[in-house]
C-alpha cells in the first residue's frame, strides 16, 4: 500500500517503521523542517549534544519506546542518570524522590499525615483498578483519604500549577493514579539528546525506503470515491493514498478533515488541553549549588512558573560548550499572557525567582536565552474521561488518528506515542 504519515514526531516516526517492516511505502509529511515534533531539540554550535525545545526524559518502566530503541539495536546510546528532585517547603527546598528523603522531608510532620501519605501512596502505585478512579476528581479523593494538609502540600501545587486554577478541581484521579503508578527516579535520555534520537530514527526510516518531506503542510484530507483518500499539501496540490495516519493537534485534525462524521470531529473540537511556555536559559555558572535538577514550585508561594529544570545536574554541562542550561517551565491555558509576552519582558518575569534558588545568582549570568512555547502540550481529563477518547479509526475509511489525546488513562509521553501509533499502524494494516 501508499500509506502516508502526516506528522514526523516520534509517534508518526514509530508507525513509519512498522509499515516500512511490512513492506509499504510510505511517506511522511512534516509541516516543520526538522523531525521530531514537540520533542525536539536545538543546538548551539559549541554544543556537541542538543538541548529539548520542551525538557524531556523517559522512565525505566517506559517499555514502549526502549522496546523500540532495542529492536534498532540501539540500547547503548540510553543513559539513566539519578538526578534530584525538591520539594519547595516554608522558604527552603527539601529532596523529595525516594523513601528515606520523604521520611525526612518536613513538609508533612512527622505522624499522621506522613503515614497517610506512604499508605495513598502504596495504594495507588500497586492498583491497576484505574477505572472507578476516573469518576472522582483529585480533589476529592485526595482530601478523602490523604487528607486535606497531605493533598495541600503534597499535590495541589502541582495540579494547579498543571492545570491552572480553573482546571484543577475537576481533573480526574485516573490521571494521577497513572502519575504515580509508571514514574521512576532514574530519568533516560538519548545520547547526543532527543533530537539525535529523532535524526536517527528519522535516518533509519529513510534507509529503509522511507520519504520524508520537512517544510510540508497538509492542509486538507478528503476521501475518494475509489476509497483511497487525497491529502492537499500547501503550495504542490493534490496526493493519493491508500491509507493515512494524521499524529497533529487535535485542533489541527478537526481542521484538515472538516467532512469527519459529527460525532468525532466534535469529539476531537471537546477535547481540552493546556498549553506550555518554557524558557531555555544558557548560564555561566551553575545555579543550584547542591546539585538538584527538578525543582517543583508552588505558585502560591509566589513563583513565576511551575517547574525550574537545572539541565546540566542531570547531564554534564561539557556537552553544552560548559553552558549550564536551566528551564523555566510553565503549563498555561492559551490565552495566559506569558503567550503573548516578549523574551525580553518573560525574563524580566522569570529571572528574579533564579534568586530564590541560589541567591548569589545575577543577571549577568545569562549569556543567552530562548523562548519556547505550544498551544498543545498536557491534555486535560475530566471526569469520565474515557468516554471522550476518539478511536484510532475515524469514520472516514482508511484514516487513521493518533495523539497525545488518545494515551489517555496514561499521561502523555514520548512512551506512549510509540505506543499508540503503533497500535494503530497494526490496525490500519489488518482492518478494512
Ligand atoms: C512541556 C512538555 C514536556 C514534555 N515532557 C516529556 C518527557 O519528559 N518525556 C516524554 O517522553 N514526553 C514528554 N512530553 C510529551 C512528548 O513530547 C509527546 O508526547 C510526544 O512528542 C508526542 O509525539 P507525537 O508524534 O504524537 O506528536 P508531535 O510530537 O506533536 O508530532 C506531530 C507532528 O505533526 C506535525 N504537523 C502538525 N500539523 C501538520 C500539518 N498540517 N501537516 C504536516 N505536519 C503537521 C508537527 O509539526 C509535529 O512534528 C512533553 C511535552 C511537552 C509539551
Amino acid at each position: 500500500m501508499k500509506i502516508a504519515v502526516i506528522g514526523a514526531g516520534i509517534g508518526g516516526m514509530a508507525a513509519a517503521y512498522d509499515f516500512l517492516s511490512a513492506g509499504h511505502e510510505v511517506t511522511l509529511l512534516e509541516s516543520a523542517d526538522y523531525v521530531g515534533g514537540l520533542a525536539a531539540g536545538f543546538k548551539e554550535p559549541n554544543w556537541k549534544w542538543s538541548v529539548e525545545r520542551f525538557y524531556h526524559h523517559w522512565f525505566q518502566s517506559d517499555a514502549a519506546i526502549l522496546g523500540l530503541i532495542r529492536e534498532l539495536g540501539w540500547e547503548n546510546r540510553v543513559l539513566f542518570p539519578r538526578p534530584y528532585t525538591v520539594m519547595y517547603y516554608n522558604g527552603k527546598f527539601y529532596p523529595f524522590d525516594s523513601i528515606p528523603a520523604a521520611i525526612l522531608y518536613p513538609g508533612l510532620g512527622y505522624g499522621i499525615n506522613k503515614i497517610r501519605f506512604g499508605l495513598v501512596g502504596l495504594y495507588l502505585r500497586l492498583t491497576n483498578n484505574w477505572k472507578p478512579l476516573e469518576g472522582v476528581t483529585v480533589d476529592q479523593w485526595m482530601r478523602k483519604w490523604a487528607g486535606d494538609k497531605v493533598y495541600e502540600e503534597m499535590w495541589e501545587p502541582m495540579v494547579v500549577g498543571k492545570f491552572g486554577e480553573r482546571y484543577a478541581k475537576e481533573v480526574n484521579m485516573a490521571w494521577l493514579w497513572a502519575r504515580l503508578k509508571s514514574r521512576t527516579t532514574r530519568l533516560g535520555t538519548y545520547q547526543g539528546g532527543f533530537q539525535q534520537f529523532a535524526d536517527d530514527l528519522a535516518d533509519a526510516l529513510r534507509r529503509g525506503g522511507a520519504k520524508i518531506r520537512l517544510s510540508t503542510v497538509i492542509e486538507h484530507i478528503e476521501a475518494q470515491p475509489d476509497g483511497r483518500l487525497a491529502l492537499n499539501v500547501a503550495g504542490s496540490g493534490v496526493e493519493i493514498y491508500d491509507r493515512v495516519l494524521s499524529t497533529t493537534f487535535p485542533a489541527v485534525m478537526a481542521r484538515m478533515a472538516p467532512s469527519l462524521a459529527p460525532d468525532y470531529l466534535q469529539g476531537l473540537l471537546n477535547l481540552k488541553s493546556m498549553g506550555a511556555v518554557v524558557m531555555v536559559l544558557a548560564l555561566r555558572h551553575q545555579l543550584s549549588e547542591k546539585g538538584y535538577y527538578w525543582y517543583n514550585l508552588p505558585k502560591k508561594a509566589g513563583f513565576p512558573f511551575l517547574a525550574l529544570v537545572e539541565h546540566t545536574n542531570y547531564l554534564p554541562a561539557e556537552n553544552y560548550g560548559g553552558d549550564h542550561i536551566v528551564y523555566c517551565g510553565d503549563y498555561l491555558e492559551t490565552d495566559h499572557e506569558y503567550f503573548r509576552l516578549s523574551q525580553e519582558e518573560l525574563l524580566q518575569r522569570f529571572l528574579p525567582a533564579l534568586e530564590r534558588i541560589n541567591p548569589n545568582f545575577k543577571p549577568d549570568w545569562v549569556r543567552k536565552s530562548w523562548v519556547w512555547k505550544t498551544n498543545y502540550a498536557q491534555p486535560v481529563p475530566l471526569l469520565n474521561h474515557s468516554r471522550n477518547i476518539p478511536d484510532l479509526k475515524t469514520p472516514i475509511p482508511g484514516l487513521y488518528y493518533a495523539s497525545m489525546s488518545q494515551v489517555y488513562p496514561m499521561d502523555r509521553g514520548t512512551n506512549y506515542a510509540v505506543l499508540l501509533a503503533r497500535r494503530a499502524a497494526k490496525r490500519m494494516l489488518t482492518e478494512n
